[in-house]
């Protein structure tokens, strides 16, 4: 399921083969971008320490637009499943949190959850987001729609899904359908494991009234791109 399409791995071969005629040249732009890294370290090292989100959190405040656009866009957040357990809400999983309700309203219904319960959830390492957007309602569907829209949005350097990219996004789950990173966010039909068929599946397990969002460990931790520039 993660493992890479046959046309990125032809497009790698492309790229290889035509990059063998001139590895003096790929040498000399590996030297300038670890130049570059290093000459950029130091904004980053202070991005991060910068106060910002909820109290008692050490998140960076979200970067300028102007700060992003100069970033380049992570790559589709892997799928990283829950292993352990945690009741300390993480810091980008709060800003995350600040944002969904800042932005498009409603209101937060669950970020931990207790190790013991249910079955493996990204909620135990406080790493998921549930939020009380119901799909039976006219209003909030159009709300739900416009975070999902701006969330995959092509930004100015045409890359697809930027905003859930630079938030480490890693799926989200709304009325029976599900938007995964590693799918590069195309909506495939959703089931909840409990579940056999969406007919005798509760709303809420078919997140019907509430949308769910997982982050990736670095949107968790609030260290990707959105949050560090
Ligand atoms: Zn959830």
């Amino acid at each position: 399921m993660h493992t890479a399409t046959p046309s990125t791995s032809s497009s790698i071969r492309r790229q290889r083969a035509s990059s063998r005629g001139s590895a003096a040249l790929v040498v000399v732009l590996a030297v300038l971008a670890v130049l570059a890294a290093l000459v950029a370290a130091p904004d980053r090292a202070q991005a991060q320490v910068a106060p910002g989100g909820a109290p008692g959190v050490t998140v960076a405040a979200p970067q300028t637009a102007a700060a992003r656009a100069a970033s380049p866009v992570e790559p589709f957040a892997s799928y990283e499943p829950q292993t352990g357990c945690t009741s300390r809400i993480m810091p980008g999983t709060r800003a995350y949190a600040d944002q969904l309700t800042g932005r498009y309203g409603s209101r937060i219904i669950g970020i931990t959850r207790a190790c013991s319960s249910g079955g493996r959830s990204e909620h135990k390492e406080s790493r998921a987001i549930d939020w009380a957007i119901d799909a039976r309602n006219a209003g909030q569907r159009q709300v739900f729609y416009r975070y999902l829209t701006e969330l995959l949005a092509t930004d100015s350097s045409g890359a697809f899904a930027a905003r859930a990219r630079r938030m480490g996004v890693m799926y989200v789950i709304w009325n029976d359908r599900i938007w995964a990173s590693w799918n590069g966010f195309q909506v495939r039909p959703y089931l909840h494991a409990n579940c056999t068929a969406v007919a005798t599946c509760s709303p809420t397990l078919r997140h019907v009234d509430h949308a769910h969002v997982s982050l990736s460990w670095a949107g968790a931790r609030g260290t990707t791109s959105w949050y560090t520039g």
